[in-house]
């Protein structure tokens, strides 16, 4: 799995009517372009926590705990910028401790499970129902090579999602993971889940590769497995991914998915696809919104602690969540600020943005839900670079920090604090 992308910020925080609201109160047609996707009741959990945020005059608040308990894969996707550790790091885990702990220190209503792969932590059932009990929305992300073995372990429940990592059809999901045959299994896990009773989601990735007739086909395909959501994002450059020739720039980004949005027309005008991401986000994607990033919407916990600034870069880690919030320079990130933020559009980075402007402005939401996103006409002013400050890199003495502090923190089974407990258990499987 490739978790920088399929890590679904994407996972659709619509602060505005779905199809539940419009079946729940016969609204008319509303919409040609409305079409099932978080249930009612979630939006609602988390548009109470927006506001209960806003009447305590928080100025920053997260809305989606990206948890990555480890950093172990079982693919090595080309354009993976997670994984390039030692085994040192690689080995080591979250324990369910500071999982469940980090959710209740930052108290974000939702909960996405990334990695690294997340079914080779073998706690990992546990986690997820501690984060159920704990009230919060779950979003398991899982490039679905171990489902079938795995899934036994674990119960259908209305806040449960798997999100299984799908970025297109045979050909291109199977060099996207850069592996022979992971399509299949992941459509094989796709449809054991949902007949087993789960929710089910597909995060797709896009690169300058994509087709956009090839995706919509794809889309339609998983539409017709029965997926319940969507979420589509394109991917990150991240500066450790072997392949960094596929990255998607913003112009090409917006016309891909414009290209991509034209063809989700369905019979009578409506909509084909169920998508898991916000109307505004989509709108974004395609150009229509000059939205900055919102990288405290989804902080991210890691073996490393809380990391700075946001799920995609790794300038720095905080201990504790209050530390993150308070000593991250967050004017120093995002597009026109940072060189390397000059290409981002990812979900983790703008979908709180697209849900806090669709909690100030529903009304705005609602037109973007109703119409889909707009495909013709002029895009949105873009975001100016030329003042953003240049790239720091900063992996490596990160990396060597991490490794000293494993050489000299307790060993197992002696009292701890920070994520030093974590067993370094071994990832195969
Ligand atoms: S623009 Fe930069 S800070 Fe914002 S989400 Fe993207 S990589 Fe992170």
């Amino acid at each position: 799995m490739w978790p920088g992308r399929d890590t679904p910020l994407g996972f659709g925080l619509r602060l505005c009517y779905g199809p539940h609201f419009a079946a729940q109160h016969d609204a008319p047609d509303a919409g040609d372009h409305i079409e099932m996707g978080i249930p009612l009741k979630q939006q609602a959990q988390v548009a109470a926590y927006v506001l209960k945020q806003k009447m305590a005059g928080r100025k920053r608040f997260p809305l989606v705990l990206m948890l990555e308990p480890l950093f172990r894969c079982n693919l090595a996707c080309a354009g993976c910028g997670k994984i390039d550790y030692p085994d040192e790091i690689l080995n080591r885990r979250l324990s369910i401790e500071e999982c469940l702990g980090a959710a209740q220190e930052c108290g974000a209503p939702v909960v996405a499970i990334a990695g690294g792969e997340p079914l080779l932590h073998k706690e990992m059932p546990t986690i997820v129902q501690g984060l159920l009990d704990q009230g919060r929305i779950v979003i398991l992300c899982t490039n679905a090579l171990l489902l079938e073995k795995k899934i036994d372990a674990y119960q259908p429940h209305e806040r449960f999602i798997w999100d299984i990592h799908l970025d297109g059809d045979k050909a291109q999901h199977d060099w996207a993971v850069s592996q022979e045959g992971v399509y299949e299994k992941a459509v094989a896990a796709l449809k054991l889940a949902r007949d087993k009773g789960f929710r089910t989601a597909i995060n797709c990735t896009l690169f300058n590769n994509a087709d956009a007739d090839r995706t919509a086909k794809f889309f339609d395909d998983v539409t017709a497995m029965g997926v319940d959501n969507i979420m589509l994002s394109p991917g990150y450059a991240y500066e450790r991914a072997p392949d960094q020739q596929h990255f998607l720039n913003r112009q090409n980004t917006k016309e891909l998915f414009r290209n991509v949005f034209r063809q989700n027309d369905g019979k009578g005008g409506k909509t084909k696809w169920r998508m898991g991401n916000s109307p505004l986000f989509l709108d974004f994607l395609a150009g229509n919104q000059s939205y900055g990033c919102t990288p405290w919407g989804n902080p991210t916990r890691n073996i490393f602690g809380w990391q700075r600034p946001c799920y995609l870069l790794g300038e720095g880690y905080a201990k504790s969540f209050q530390e993150l919030m308070d000593t991250t320079d967050w004017d120093k990130y995002g597009v026109g600020n940072y060189e390397k933020c000059a290409d981002c559009m990812v979900h983790s980075g703008f979908e709180a943005t697209a849900a806090l402007d669709a909690f100030a402005k529903p009304w705005k939401a609602v037109a973007a839900q109703l119409r889909g996103p707009r495909t013709e006409g002029p895009m949105a002013p873009e975001i100016d670079l030329s003042k953003q400050r240049p790239a720091e890199y900063v992996f490596s003495a990160h990396v060597q920090k991490a490794m000293s502090e494993m050489t000299h923190e307790p060993k197992r089974g002696a009292k701890h604090g920070g994520s030093g407990d974590s067993k370094p258990q071994v990832a195969a499987e």
